[in-house]
C-alpha cells in the first residue's frame, strides 16, 4: 500500500502516522520527492482501513498495490483448491453438474427429477427449500419440509444435495446438507458469511446481482478467514442495461477469478438467461472458458413450476444438454464427476 502525503504535511504529524503504521507491524519505506512524500507500507496491509488513512489531514491519497484478500488469493496459494464432496471432486478442472428444480415442491417432483438428472449424469441435486423472492406474495419455499424432501431424494439416488441458506439461525437444520448455497441476494450478508466460516461444509457462494468480482472475492475471504476453506464461486449473471435477457452472464468472471484465486468456479446459466434456449450455448461458453462446473435448473413440468419455470429445462431437454456437456468436457480433457 502506498500513502501519498500532502506537500505541506507537518513533520510531527508525519512521524505520528508512521508510528501508527509501525504499531500495526508494518515497515515503512519513506520516499521524499520534490513535489510529494510517499510512504510505502510493507507487510500485511489487509487489515489497514484505507478510508481511515485517507481521513487523515496530511494524506493526499492511498493506493493499494496488492489485493485486500489473502486467503482467497492465488498469490499465496498457487495450486488450485480441489474440494471433495461425497467422493465428487470440485475444482482444478474436475467438472461437476448440479441440477434440479428452482424450488422443492412435492415428493413426486423431487423423486422424478432426482432420478432423471442422475440418470443423465448430474453429480449433485439442487432444490431451494427457502426461497428469496422479490415479492412477499410469491411462493416462499416449503422450508423444513423441503429440506426433508431433498434428503429423501438424496437417500433414494445417492446424489449429494445443494440448497440455499437464508440466515445463520438455520445452520443446525442444514446439518445433513452437503453443499450450502449462499444466494446472490445474501452475498454480502456478513453475519451469515462469518457463521459459515465457522462451519466445515462446502459453500457455494453466488455473486450478487450488482457486485464486482473483488467484492465476491472479499465475501469468500470472510468465510475463509473464519477457518472454512471449502468455498466454490458461482457466477449467475449480473445486472446491466441489457433487457432482452434476465441477467448478463459474465463469462470473463471465470478467467479473472481463476487468475486471482485458487477456488473453484461454477456457472449458473439458468439465472443468467432466464430462458431455456440459452442454457446450452452459455454452458458451452462456460466450459470453454475454464469453469469447474455448471448449475442448471431442471423441472419435471416447467409450465407448472412454482418458481423460475421459464428458465427450467424439462427432463429430456436436460438429458440432451448433458450429452452435449459430456462431449465438450471430454474434448477439453477434463473429468466429468458423477
Ligand atoms: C437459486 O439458485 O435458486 C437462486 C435464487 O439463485 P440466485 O441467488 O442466483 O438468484
Ligand atoms: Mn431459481
Amino acid at each position: 500500500m502506498i500513502v501519498i502525503l500532502k506537500s505541506n504535511a507537518d513533520e510531527r504529524l508525519v512521524q505520528s502516522l508512521i508510528r501508527e503504521f509501525e504499531a500495526q507491524d508494518l515497515k515503512i519505506h519513506f520516499s521524499q520527492g520534490v513535489n510529494s512524500t510517499i510512504l510505502g507500507l510493507v507487510g500485511d496491509t489487509a487489515h489497514v482501513d484505507e478510508e481511515k488513512v485517507l481521513a487523515n489531514d496530511i494524506v493526499e491519497d492511498v493506493r493499494r498495490i496488492s489485493e485486500p484478500y489473502k486467503a482467497a488469493n492465488r498469490r499465496f496459494h498457487p495450486m488450485d483448491t480441489v474440494i471433495d464432496i461425497c467422493g465428487r471432486k470440485v475444482g482444478a478442472g474436475y467438472f461437476s453438474v448440479i441440477a434440479g428444480p428452482c424450488s422443492v415442491e412435492t415428493q413426486p417432483q423431487m423423486e422424478t427429477v432426482a432420478a432423471s438428472v442422475k440418470e443423465s449424469g448430474a453429480a449433485f441435486l439442487r432444490g431451494g427449500a427457502f426461497k428469496p423472492r422479490t415479492s412477499p406474495y410469491s411462493f416462499q419455499g416449503l422450508e423444513n419440509e423441503g429440506l426433508r424432501l431433498l434428503l429423501a431424494a438424496k437417500k433414494a439416488t445417492g446424489l449429494p444435495i445443494v440448497t440455499e441458506i437464508m440466515s445463520e439461525s438455520q445452520l443446525d437444520d442444514f446439518a445433513d446438507v452437503d453443499v450450502i448455497q449462499v444466494g446472490a441476494r445474501n452475498m454480502q450478508n456478513f453475519r451469515l458469511l462469518k457463521a459459515l466460516g465457522r462451519c466445515d461444509k462446502p459453500i457455494l457462494l453466488k455473486r450478487g446481482l450488482a457486485n464486482t468480482i473483488e467484492e465476491l472475492l472479499m465475501s469468500a475471504e470472510y468465510i475463509l478467514a473464519g477457518g472454512n476453506s471449502k468455498v466454490i464461486f458461482c457466477e449467475r449473471g449480473i445486472r446491466t442495461f441489457e433487457t432482452c435477457i434476465r441477467n448478463n452472464l459474465d463469462i470473463s468472471a471465470i478467467p479473472v477469478l481463476k487468475k486471482q484465486s485458487h477456488l473453484p468456479v461454477i456457472i449458473d446459466p439458468s439465472h443468467a438467461a432466464g430462458n431455456t434456449w440459452m442454457i446450452e450455448p452459455l454452458s458451452r461458453a462456460a466450459i470453454a472458458a475454464g469453469a469447474d462446473g455448471l448449475m442448471i435448473e431442471v423441472h419435471n413440468n416447467p409450465k407448472a413450476a412454482l418458481c423460475d419455470g421459464a428458465q427450467s429445462l424439462d427432463l429430456p431437454q436436460f438429458a440432451a444438454v448433458m450429452a452435449d456437456i459430456r462431449k465438450r468436457v471430454a474434448f477439453e480433457g477434463r473429468e466429468l464427476q458423477g
